[in-house]
Protein backbone atom coordinates (compact mmCIF):
# COMPACT_ATOMS: atom_id res chain seq x y z
CA UNK A 1 0.00 0.00 0.00
CA UNK A 2 1.16 3.46 -0.22
CA UNK A 3 1.79 5.12 2.86
CA UNK A 4 1.82 8.09 3.78
CA UNK A 5 4.75 10.49 4.39
CA UNK A 6 5.37 10.47 8.20
CA UNK A 7 6.08 14.10 8.34
CA UNK A 8 2.46 14.99 6.46
CA UNK A 9 0.95 12.61 9.06
CA UNK A 10 2.10 14.08 11.88
CA UNK A 11 2.10 17.73 10.16
CA UNK A 12 5.51 18.88 10.27
CA UNK A 13 7.66 20.53 8.50
CA UNK A 14 11.25 18.21 7.80
CA UNK A 15 12.73 21.08 9.77
CA UNK A 16 10.56 20.44 12.64
CA UNK A 17 12.72 19.90 16.37
CA UNK A 18 12.16 16.92 18.84
CA UNK A 19 10.01 18.80 20.60
CA UNK A 20 7.83 20.28 17.25
CA UNK A 21 7.27 16.92 16.93
CA UNK A 22 6.40 15.62 20.02
CA UNK A 23 3.83 18.15 20.03
CA UNK A 24 2.24 17.20 16.84
CA UNK A 25 2.08 13.38 17.56
CA UNK A 26 0.84 13.98 21.16
CA UNK A 27 -2.31 16.16 19.53
CA UNK A 28 -2.60 13.85 17.18
CA UNK A 29 -2.83 11.15 19.57
CA UNK A 30 -5.10 12.63 21.53
CA UNK A 31 -7.46 13.29 18.80
CA UNK A 32 -7.44 9.84 17.87
CA UNK A 33 -7.49 7.90 21.09
CA UNK A 34 -9.52 5.14 21.38
CA UNK A 35 -10.85 6.27 24.48
CA UNK A 36 -12.13 9.17 22.67
CA UNK A 37 -13.20 7.19 19.60
CA UNK A 38 -14.79 3.53 20.61
CA UNK A 39 -15.27 1.06 18.52
CA UNK A 40 -14.34 3.93 15.01
CA UNK A 41 -11.90 1.23 13.06
CA UNK A 42 -11.04 4.64 10.95
CA UNK A 43 -9.70 6.34 13.94
CA UNK A 44 -8.08 3.68 15.09
CA UNK A 45 -6.21 2.91 12.07
CA UNK A 46 -5.38 6.62 12.26
CA UNK A 47 -4.25 6.39 15.74
CA UNK A 48 -1.81 3.76 14.46
CA UNK A 49 -0.26 5.77 12.03
CA UNK A 50 0.83 8.58 14.08
CA UNK A 51 2.28 6.26 16.26
CA UNK A 52 4.20 4.80 13.55
CA UNK A 53 5.26 8.10 12.36
CA UNK A 54 6.49 9.33 15.91
CA UNK A 55 8.18 6.05 16.11
CA UNK A 56 10.44 6.85 13.00
CA UNK A 57 10.76 10.31 13.48
CA UNK A 58 11.64 10.54 17.33
CA UNK A 59 14.43 8.25 16.90
CA UNK A 60 17.37 10.26 15.61
CA UNK A 61 18.64 7.09 13.48
CA UNK A 62 15.40 5.97 12.07
CA UNK A 63 14.60 9.41 11.29
CA UNK A 64 18.26 9.81 9.13
CA UNK A 65 17.38 6.80 7.21
CA UNK A 66 13.76 7.77 6.49
CA UNK A 67 15.09 11.11 5.25
CA UNK A 68 17.49 9.25 2.68
CA UNK A 69 15.76 6.35 1.67
CA UNK A 70 11.57 7.14 2.58
CA UNK A 71 9.81 4.09 3.63
CA UNK A 72 12.02 1.44 2.55
CA UNK A 73 14.84 2.66 4.51
CA UNK A 74 12.45 1.68 8.09
CA UNK A 75 11.40 -1.52 7.72
CA UNK A 76 10.27 -2.34 4.01
CA UNK A 77 8.11 -0.35 1.82
CA UNK A 78 5.10 -2.85 1.79
CA UNK A 79 3.33 -3.90 4.35
CA UNK A 80 2.10 -1.49 6.29
CA UNK A 81 1.01 -1.56 10.36
CA UNK A 82 2.81 -0.12 12.87
CA UNK A 83 7.08 -1.11 12.56
CA UNK A 84 6.13 -4.47 11.85
CA UNK A 85 3.10 -5.28 13.96
CA UNK A 86 3.27 -3.41 17.02
CA UNK A 87 -0.35 -3.59 19.22
CA UNK A 88 -2.42 -0.79 20.88
CA UNK A 89 -0.52 -2.32 24.08
CA UNK A 90 2.32 -1.34 22.67
CA UNK A 91 2.14 1.99 21.45
CA UNK A 92 0.82 2.77 25.05
CA UNK A 93 3.79 1.15 26.56
CA UNK A 94 6.25 2.59 24.43
CA UNK A 95 4.92 6.26 23.94
CA UNK A 96 2.18 6.58 27.21
CA UNK A 97 4.46 9.18 28.86
CA UNK A 98 3.33 11.34 26.10
CA UNK A 99 -0.39 11.54 27.18
CA UNK A 100 0.27 13.15 30.77
CA UNK A 101 -0.46 16.13 32.10
CA UNK A 102 -3.67 16.36 30.20
CA UNK A 103 -6.15 15.35 32.85
CA UNK A 104 -7.60 12.41 30.91
CA UNK A 105 -9.28 12.87 26.97
CA UNK A 106 -12.37 14.32 27.62
CA UNK A 107 -13.22 17.13 25.50
CA UNK A 108 -10.71 17.40 23.00
CA UNK A 109 -12.01 17.91 19.23
CA UNK A 110 -14.40 15.68 17.73
CA UNK A 111 -12.96 12.12 16.16
CA UNK A 112 -13.83 12.87 12.35
CA UNK A 113 -10.32 13.67 10.31
CA UNK A 114 -11.29 16.36 7.65
CA UNK A 115 -9.71 15.82 4.21
CA UNK A 116 -9.67 19.04 2.98
CA UNK A 117 -6.61 21.19 2.60
CA UNK A 118 -6.62 24.34 2.98
CA UNK A 119 -3.97 26.71 1.69
CA UNK A 120 -2.35 28.21 3.61
CA UNK A 121 -0.19 31.74 3.30
CA UNK A 122 3.42 31.61 4.42
CA UNK A 123 4.40 33.84 7.52
CA UNK A 124 6.10 37.09 7.21
CA UNK A 125 9.01 38.18 9.24
CA UNK A 126 9.87 42.01 9.67
CA UNK A 127 12.14 42.95 12.69
CA UNK A 128 10.77 46.52 14.44
CA UNK A 129 13.18 48.93 15.90
CA UNK A 130 12.12 50.54 19.28
CA UNK A 131 13.46 52.64 21.61
CA UNK A 132 13.25 52.41 25.68
CA UNK A 133 11.02 55.15 26.06
CA UNK A 134 8.62 53.25 23.32
CA UNK A 135 9.34 49.90 25.21
CA UNK A 136 8.48 51.17 28.43
CA UNK A 137 5.01 52.76 27.28
CA UNK A 138 4.17 50.66 24.13
CA UNK A 139 4.03 52.24 21.03
CA UNK A 140 1.83 51.86 17.47
CA UNK A 141 4.30 51.73 14.68
CA UNK A 142 3.17 51.96 11.39
CA UNK A 143 5.69 49.26 9.00
CA UNK A 144 5.63 48.91 4.96
CA UNK A 145 5.69 45.63 3.91
CA UNK A 146 6.51 44.18 0.81
CA UNK A 147 3.62 41.08 0.70
CA UNK A 148 1.37 38.92 -1.34
CA UNK A 149 -1.87 40.05 -1.03
CA UNK A 150 -5.33 38.32 -2.28
CA UNK A 151 -5.91 39.16 -5.82
CA UNK A 152 -8.57 42.31 -6.31
CA UNK A 153 -9.39 41.37 -10.13
CA UNK A 154 -10.37 37.52 -9.45
CA UNK A 155 -11.66 37.88 -5.71
CA UNK A 156 -8.65 35.71 -4.73
CA UNK A 157 -9.44 33.03 -7.17
CA UNK A 158 -7.83 32.60 -9.93
CA UNK A 159 -10.05 32.63 -12.04
CA UNK A 160 -11.20 34.92 -14.76
CA UNK A 161 -14.88 34.30 -13.77
CA UNK A 162 -17.25 32.09 -12.46
CA UNK A 163 -17.64 30.42 -15.59
CA UNK A 164 -13.78 29.58 -15.94
CA UNK A 165 -14.09 25.93 -14.06
CA UNK A 166 -14.40 22.64 -15.11
CA UNK A 167 -15.14 19.79 -12.37
CA UNK A 168 -11.89 17.69 -11.36
CA UNK A 169 -12.43 14.15 -13.55
CA UNK A 170 -9.94 12.43 -10.91
CA UNK A 171 -11.41 12.86 -7.69
CA UNK A 172 -15.03 13.58 -9.03
CA UNK A 173 -15.35 16.87 -7.16
CA UNK A 174 -14.13 15.63 -4.01
CA UNK A 175 -10.58 16.85 -3.75
CA UNK A 176 -9.06 13.69 -2.36
CA UNK A 177 -8.73 10.13 -3.35
CA UNK A 178 -9.37 6.77 -0.98
CA UNK A 179 -7.46 3.77 -1.79
CA UNK A 180 -8.28 0.23 0.01
CA UNK A 181 -5.80 -1.99 0.17
CA UNK A 182 -4.91 -5.17 2.55
CA UNK A 183 -2.82 -5.43 5.03
CA UNK A 184 -2.07 -8.07 7.66
CA UNK A 185 -3.43 -5.88 9.75
CA UNK A 186 -6.82 -6.45 7.93
CA UNK A 187 -7.81 -4.06 5.12
CA UNK A 188 -6.65 -0.57 5.49
CA UNK A 189 -8.01 2.60 4.01
CA UNK A 190 -5.86 5.95 2.54
CA UNK A 191 -7.24 8.96 1.73
CA UNK A 192 -4.81 11.45 0.07
CA UNK A 193 -5.58 15.05 -1.39
CA UNK A 194 -6.30 14.48 -5.23
CA UNK A 195 -3.08 15.36 -6.86
CA UNK A 196 -4.95 16.44 -10.05
CA UNK A 197 -6.86 19.68 -8.32
CA UNK A 198 -4.61 19.88 -5.30
CA UNK A 199 -7.50 19.28 -3.28
CA UNK A 200 -10.01 22.24 -4.62
CA UNK A 201 -12.27 19.77 -6.48
CA UNK A 202 -12.38 21.49 -9.70
CA UNK A 203 -10.13 22.82 -12.19
CA UNK A 204 -9.65 26.27 -13.78
CA UNK A 205 -9.85 26.66 -17.28
CA UNK A 206 -9.67 30.23 -17.92
CA UNK A 207 -6.99 31.82 -15.36
CA UNK A 208 -7.39 35.41 -14.43
CA UNK A 209 -4.57 37.38 -15.85
CA UNK A 210 -3.89 39.67 -13.45
CA UNK A 211 -2.84 37.39 -10.86
CA UNK A 212 -1.50 34.67 -13.69
CA UNK A 213 -3.94 32.11 -12.30
CA UNK A 214 -2.58 32.10 -8.61
CA UNK A 215 -4.94 34.66 -7.04
CA UNK A 216 -2.25 36.26 -5.28
CA UNK A 217 -0.24 39.34 -6.27
CA UNK A 218 2.89 41.02 -4.52
CA UNK A 219 2.08 44.41 -3.06
CA UNK A 220 3.38 47.30 -0.55
CA UNK A 221 1.18 47.57 2.44
CA UNK A 222 1.29 49.68 5.18
CA UNK A 223 0.36 47.83 8.68
CA UNK A 224 -0.08 49.42 11.88
CA UNK A 225 1.18 47.24 15.21
CA UNK A 226 0.63 47.92 18.60
CA UNK A 227 3.31 46.83 20.33
CA UNK A 228 2.72 46.31 24.52
CA UNK A 229 4.20 47.72 27.07
CA UNK A 230 7.62 45.60 28.45
CA UNK A 231 8.93 43.84 25.32
CA UNK A 232 12.16 43.01 25.38
CA UNK A 233 15.10 42.26 22.46
CA UNK A 234 14.52 39.18 20.52
CA UNK A 235 10.70 38.70 21.07
CA UNK A 236 8.67 37.82 18.62
CA UNK A 237 5.03 38.79 18.67
CA UNK A 238 2.58 37.19 15.96
CA UNK A 239 0.03 38.98 14.52
CA UNK A 240 -2.48 36.78 13.07
CA UNK A 241 -3.07 36.62 9.15
CA UNK A 242 -1.09 39.86 8.42
CA UNK A 243 1.37 37.58 6.51
CA UNK A 244 1.47 36.52 3.26
CA UNK A 245 -2.20 35.65 1.54
CA UNK A 246 -2.12 32.04 0.51
CA UNK A 247 -2.65 30.69 -3.52
CA UNK A 248 -6.44 31.03 -4.67
CA UNK A 249 -8.21 31.56 -0.97
CA UNK A 250 -6.97 29.82 1.79
CA UNK A 251 -5.74 31.80 5.01
CA UNK A 252 -3.41 34.02 5.39
CA UNK A 253 -0.13 33.32 7.11
CA UNK A 254 0.93 35.45 10.05
CA UNK A 255 2.80 38.37 10.36
CA UNK A 256 6.03 37.57 13.12
CA UNK A 257 7.47 40.93 14.56
CA UNK A 258 10.53 40.66 16.00
CA UNK A 259 11.61 43.38 18.43
CA UNK A 260 15.28 45.13 18.36
CA UNK A 261 15.70 47.42 21.01
CA UNK A 262 17.88 50.51 20.86
CA UNK A 263 20.27 51.13 23.48
CA UNK A 264 19.53 54.07 25.47
CA UNK A 265 22.29 56.65 26.04
CA UNK A 266 22.54 56.43 29.84
CA UNK A 267 20.12 53.60 31.19
CA UNK A 268 20.99 50.19 31.33
CA UNK A 269 18.34 47.64 31.12
CA UNK A 270 18.30 44.50 33.64
CA UNK A 271 14.93 42.72 33.13
CA UNK A 272 12.21 44.84 34.13
CA UNK A 273 14.42 47.46 36.02
CA UNK A 274 16.59 49.71 34.54
CA UNK A 275 19.88 50.70 36.24
CA UNK A 276 21.92 54.52 36.41
CA UNK A 277 25.23 54.79 37.55
CA UNK A 278 25.24 58.05 38.96
CA UNK A 279 28.32 59.92 39.90
CA UNK A 280 28.52 62.33 42.55
CA UNK A 281 31.59 64.10 43.82
CA UNK A 282 33.04 63.62 47.39
CA UNK A 283 31.57 67.33 48.52
CA UNK A 284 28.50 66.73 47.35
CA UNK A 285 28.51 62.65 48.93
CA UNK A 286 29.76 64.44 52.52
CA UNK A 287 27.56 67.33 52.44
CA UNK A 288 24.52 65.96 51.27
CA UNK A 289 22.57 67.30 47.69
CA UNK A 290 20.14 67.27 45.20
CA UNK A 291 21.01 65.88 41.89
CA UNK A 292 19.20 65.25 38.64
CA UNK A 293 19.24 61.78 36.72
CA UNK A 294 17.28 60.73 33.81
CA UNK A 295 14.51 58.99 33.70
CA UNK A 296 12.43 57.37 31.10
CA UNK A 297 9.69 59.77 31.29
CA UNK A 298 12.57 62.53 31.74
CA UNK A 299 14.51 64.07 33.99
CA UNK A 300 14.12 63.96 37.86
CA UNK A 301 15.54 65.21 41.15
CA UNK A 302 16.53 63.04 43.86
CA UNK A 303 18.32 63.72 47.18
CA UNK A 304 21.81 62.52 48.27
CA UNK A 305 21.93 62.40 52.07
CA UNK A 306 24.84 63.52 53.73
CA UNK A 307 27.39 60.90 54.66
CA UNK A 308 26.08 58.57 51.52
CA UNK A 309 29.13 55.89 50.62
CA UNK A 310 29.96 55.63 47.42
CA UNK A 311 28.18 52.07 45.98
CA UNK A 312 25.05 52.82 47.62
CA UNK A 313 21.76 52.15 45.25
CA UNK A 314 18.90 53.97 45.17
CA UNK A 315 16.01 52.22 44.25
CA UNK A 316 12.80 54.47 42.30
CA UNK A 317 9.98 52.42 42.87
CA UNK A 318 8.03 51.95 39.33
CA UNK A 319 10.37 53.61 37.39
CA UNK A 320 11.15 51.15 35.64
CA UNK A 321 9.73 49.02 32.45
CA UNK A 322 6.14 47.72 32.94
CA UNK A 323 5.37 43.64 32.98
CA UNK A 324 4.48 42.46 29.79
CA UNK A 325 0.38 41.29 29.85
CA UNK A 326 0.64 42.32 33.57
CA UNK A 327 0.55 44.40 36.09
CA UNK A 328 3.08 46.33 37.87
CA UNK A 329 6.42 47.46 36.76
CA UNK A 330 10.64 47.17 37.58
CA UNK A 331 12.38 49.74 39.31
CA UNK A 332 15.13 52.39 38.50
CA UNK A 333 17.87 51.58 40.61
CA UNK A 334 20.67 54.35 40.94
CA UNK A 335 24.17 53.24 41.94
CA UNK A 336 25.63 56.06 43.83
CA UNK A 337 29.65 56.20 42.73
CA UNK A 338 32.03 58.63 44.11
CA UNK A 339 33.63 60.37 41.67
CA UNK A 340 37.28 60.79 41.83
CA UNK A 341 39.40 63.53 40.05
CA UNK A 342 42.10 63.13 38.31
CA UNK A 343 43.65 66.48 37.50
CA UNK A 344 44.16 68.93 40.85
CA UNK A 345 45.22 72.50 41.33
CA UNK A 346 47.95 73.36 43.67
CA UNK A 347 45.51 74.41 45.92
CA UNK A 348 42.61 71.64 45.93
CA UNK A 349 46.08 69.52 46.71
CA UNK A 350 46.55 71.44 49.80
CA UNK A 351 43.18 70.95 50.93
CA UNK A 352 42.86 67.68 50.62
CA UNK A 353 46.30 66.68 51.86
CA UNK A 354 44.72 68.66 55.06
CA UNK A 355 41.74 66.70 55.14
CA UNK A 356 43.89 63.26 54.85
CA UNK A 357 45.10 63.26 58.32
CA UNK A 358 41.99 64.74 59.86
CA UNK A 359 40.25 61.38 61.85
CA UNK A 360 36.88 61.66 60.64
CA UNK A 361 38.88 60.95 57.04
CA UNK A 362 40.16 57.57 58.20
CA UNK A 363 37.91 55.29 56.54
CA UNK A 364 36.49 52.34 58.69
CA UNK A 365 36.86 48.83 56.90
CA UNK A 366 33.79 46.77 56.82
CA UNK A 367 34.17 42.77 56.25
CA UNK A 368 30.95 42.25 55.57
CA UNK A 369 31.38 44.37 52.42
CA UNK A 370 32.76 41.66 50.14
CA UNK A 371 31.36 42.02 46.57
CA UNK A 372 28.93 44.55 44.67
CA UNK A 373 26.11 41.56 44.95
CA UNK A 374 26.39 41.93 48.98
CA UNK A 375 26.82 45.78 48.88
CA UNK A 376 23.75 45.84 46.61
CA UNK A 377 21.50 43.43 49.09
CA UNK A 378 22.34 45.41 52.12
CA UNK A 379 21.37 48.46 50.76
CA UNK A 380 17.75 47.82 49.16
CA UNK A 381 15.63 48.85 51.65
ZN1 LIG B 1 -6.46 37.34 -10.07
ZN1 LIG C 1 -9.40 16.39 -8.01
Amino acid sequence: MAKRDYYEVLGVTKNATAEEIKKAYRKQALKYHPDKNPGDKTAEDNFKEAAEAYEVLSNQEKKQRYDQFGHAGVGGASGGGFGGGMSMDDIFSSFGDIFGGFGGFGGFGNSGRSRTRVNKGTNLRVKVKLNLSEIANGVTKKIKVNKYNSCDVCNGTGAKDSHSYSHCSTCGGSGHVTRISNTFLGQMQSTSVCPSCNGEGKIITHKCSACAGEGIVRKEEIISLNIPAGVAEGMQLSVSGKGNAARRGGTNGDLLVVIQEDEHPELIRDGNDLVYNLFVSFPEAALGSTVEIPTIDGKVKIKIDAGTQSGKILRLRGKGIPEINGYGRGDLLVNVQMWTPKNLSKEEIKILEKLKSSENFIPSPDAKDRNIFERMKNYFE
